[in-house]
């Protein structure tokens, strides 16, 4: 597969996305900002008096054939960015129990097409190498004890990066994760690649 893709860029120039510099060619869904009114009810509870709330939201797009939505908020939250890492940023990824397409996103931005390692963003197979822990999944009870055990394993200094509705907010179908305090919350379900990339490069310091 990897020769495929070095045989293609050799042919035809850079293949990679011209995101974050340039607009992504897909942007991601972005209910943001609630203008009108109208009778629908969103199925999860996500639009409260005309505000769009990220946490609850599933990205089902059904509203979006009933109301009008306008700005361009950003799909991410950072509560504390981590400028030690600006240099690189290791991840480290636990699934406490998702539909697998969160992790399917996730690993998308190690793929050619956006390619995170331009931006010293890297995977790791060990906690005790990782900078951050993201989390994805309603919480179970059996991963309860893990998440807590591999963020302890983690060295300083360290953040945990939530991702996805159901880590977030339950998604209507479980409960949030709760043992750790997110540093940084990654919205969607999932979240597309661009809001990925875009999260982690702000959360690491730099400015996409
Ligand atoms: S996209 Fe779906 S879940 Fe989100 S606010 Fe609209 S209707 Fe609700
Ligand atoms: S947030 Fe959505 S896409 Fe991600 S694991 Fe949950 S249901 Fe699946």
């Amino acid at each position: 597969m990897s020769n495929q893709w070095f045989i293609k860029g050799v042919k035809k120039g850079i293949l990679t996305e011209g995101f974050p510099q340039l607009p992504p060619e897909k942007p991601p869904l972005r209910p943001s900002l609630l203008i009108g009114s109208s009778n629908f009810k969103c199925p999860v509870g996500a639009l409260d008096e005309n505000k769009w709330n990220p946490e609850k939201c599933i990205f089902c797009d059904k509203c979006s054939m009933e109301m009008h939505f306008t700005g361009d908020q950003k799909l991410f939250k950072i509560n504390r960015k981590m400028n030690a890492f600006k240099r690189s940023l290791y991840i480290y990824i636990i699934d406490s129990g998702t539909c697998g397409a969160c992790n399917a996103e996730l690993f998308n931005i190690f793929s050619p097409q956006y390619d995170a390692n331009r931006y010293g963003i890297f995977l790791t197979n060990t906690p005790r190498n990782a900078d951050v822990l993201v989390l994805m999944g309603v919480e179970t009870e059996g991963m309860k004890s893990v998440l807590e055990e591999t963020y302890e394993s983690m060295p300083e200094p360290k953040c945990v990066v939530k991702m996805g509705t159901c880590a977030i907010g339950g998604a209507g179908i479980g409960s949030k994760i709760s043992s750790l305090e997110p540093d940084a919350l990654i919205y969607g379900c999932p979240p597309s690649p661009y809001t990925i990339l875009e999260a982690l490069i702000e959360l690491k310091g730099d400015k996409p």
